[in-house]
């Protein structure tokens, strides 16, 4: 497609680190202009230096900065920004923020108001999804006191899970085996959703210790049509949280993958979903069951191993479809090829609690090669800073097996170099290496059940001793002529 005439002719990013470069890269590649807003941690972050232009907002705490809608909006209309483009996290899914947008004319790139309010409330989106015919996860579809948790345990039978009505990010949720765990489960949960998002309820749900996380990636065309871009596989996690990623799952063969997708556009369409979204399952092997965990009314960070798979530029159908012009793309088009694997390099201290480890990065070489992706907001020099979260880098290997993918990923890991912050670059080669991982026969629980965490200690892998300076200066070469290189390459 040519774009003499892009949808948008300015759009800004309202955010930071490796999504706001990713967006940014694909607006140019439209040539739409881009604007980047930066806190003041940021100000020589890589995403304010690769856009058009760059607006200071804030403080360094998000909510001074890329959390301040006041802040961002200001910046759009000082820029002339006819879109914005929130990444993940910070306002993407805020429908307060998308209001905002539209009663000043600004497009915002994603769902609607009314998608984020039904699919952000979970209680809500529980019931609503229910009532049309998609099955979630045994559990309540209301908030429960403590005084009656025990006897609605007890019904949908230990173990069962404690959930913050208002959360996400994995924040809060609490595991029971027991009457005795649920009760103080039911308290601690409840606490820190008080403290992270405000509000206290919690609610139940049947635990699946033995289920994966799968996920289908969807899109909306604004036309009355949702498109699907197959599943994605994130059961490698720590505290409910995904490190690995990959597509299309291990776990399904064609039927499998055919129920699951026609589940996800069935969900997708009793919403009318709109823009790209991803519709997040536990499928639980024992039963041969899928039920819907939530839904993510945003762009993911997982989404390149689907752009690898199908080769479609999920940003890019974003923009398309915020402007109306719905997707560039028909879903028998739409073909799985081979298989990709997403690693998160984070900086952050796995032998010490995972505390994040902000700091300048003193060496800094992403890894290279043929089908090796590297999505990152920073650069050598450049400074981790403690306000955000760690991600460093994503990287993701395309193969035309899952095996050579694997390789390709181990082999990319080892040649990486980060020096001044401490990162997980170990505990992701220890995960690829691993035998359930190799197999592809492993669950959510991974890192716990197979021990890998306690591994971590005594780990260690060959690292390609690149990005380290040579001891000694080679001998200046002397001036040597053109024809005579040449003739040394080619053996005149
Ligand atoms: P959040 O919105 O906070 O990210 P989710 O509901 O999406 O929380 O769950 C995150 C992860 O927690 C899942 O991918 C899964 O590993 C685990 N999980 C959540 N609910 C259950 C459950 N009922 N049984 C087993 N695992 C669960």
């Amino acid at each position: 497609m040519d774009y003499a005439d892009p949808p948008f002719r300015t759009i800004l990013v309202a955010n930071r680190g490796e999504i706001a470069v990713r967006v940014i890269r694909t607006a140019k590649a439209m040539g739409i202009r881009t604007v980047a807003v930066y806190s003041e941690a940021d100000r020589s972050s890589l995403h304010a230096l690769v856009a058009d232009e760059a607006v200071y907002i804030g403080g360094p705490e998000p909510r001074d900065s890329y959390l301040n809608i006041e802040a961002v909006i200001g910046a759009a209309k000082k820029t002339g920004a006819e879109a914005v483009h929130p990444g993940y996290g910070f306002l993407a899914q805020r429908a307060d923020f998308v209001e905002r947008l539209e009663e000043e004319g600004i497009t915002f790139i994603g769902p609607p108001a009314r998608i984020q309010r039904l699919v952000g409330d979970k209680l809500g989106a529980r019931r609503f999804f229910q009532g049309a015919g998609v099955e979630v996860v045994p559990g309540t579809f209301t908030a429960v006191e403590a005084k009656d948790a025990p006897s609605i345990a007890e019904e949908l039978g230990y173990p069962v899970i404690v959930k913050p009505a208002g959360g996400g990010g994995g924040i809060g949720m609490r595991i029971a085996w027991s009457e005795e765990e649920l009760v103080k489960a039911m308290r601690d949960a409840s606490e820190l959703a008080g403290k992270a998002f405000g509000r206290l309820e919690v609610y139940l749900e049947k635990y699946l210790p033995k289920a994966r996380h799968i996920e289908v990636q969807v899109i909306g065309d604004g036309r009355g049509g949702v498109l699907h871009l197959f599943e994605r596989e994130c059961s490698v996690q720590r505290r409910f949280q995904k490190v690995v990623e990959e597509a299309p799952s291990p776990a399904l063969d064609d039927e499998r993958r055919e129920r699951l997708l026609s589940i996800a556009l069935k969900a997708a369409k009793a919403c009318e979903y709109v823009n790209a979204g991803t519709f997040e399952f536990l499928y639980d092997p024992s039963t041969d069951k899928f039920y819907l965990l939530e839904v993510n009314s945003r762009i993911q960070v997982e989404h390149p191993v689907t752009e690898m798979i199908t080769g479609i530029d999920i940003v890019r159908e974003q923009i398309l479809v915020a402007a109306g012009e719905g997707t560039s793309f028909k879903q028998e088009e739409v073909e799985l090829r081979g298989h990709a694997i997403e690693a998160r390099v984070y900086a952050e201290d796995p032998l010490n609690g995972f505390a994040p480890s902000p700091g300048v990065l003193k060496a800094y070489r992403p890894p290279e090669g043929p089908w090796v992706r590297v999505d990152s907001g920073y650069y050598a020099g450049s400074e981790v800073p403690m306000y955000y979260d760690p991600l460093l880098m994503k990287i993701v290997c395309w193969g035309a097996t899952r095996e050579e993918a694997r390789r390709r990923l181990v082999a990319a890991i080892e040649e990486t170099v980060v020096e001044g912050v401490a990162t997980n670059l170990a505990l992701l080669h220890l995960v690829l290496n691993s035998e359930p991982f190799v197999s592809g026969d492993y669950n959510t629980r991974i890192l716990e059940d197979w021990g890998l965490l306690d591994k971590l200690g005594e780990y260690t892998y060959r690292r390609a001793a690149v990005g380290r300076p040579a001891k000694e200066a080679s001998p200046a070469p002397k001036a040597v002529e053109a024809w005579k290189l040449a003739a040394r390459f080619y053996g005149a």
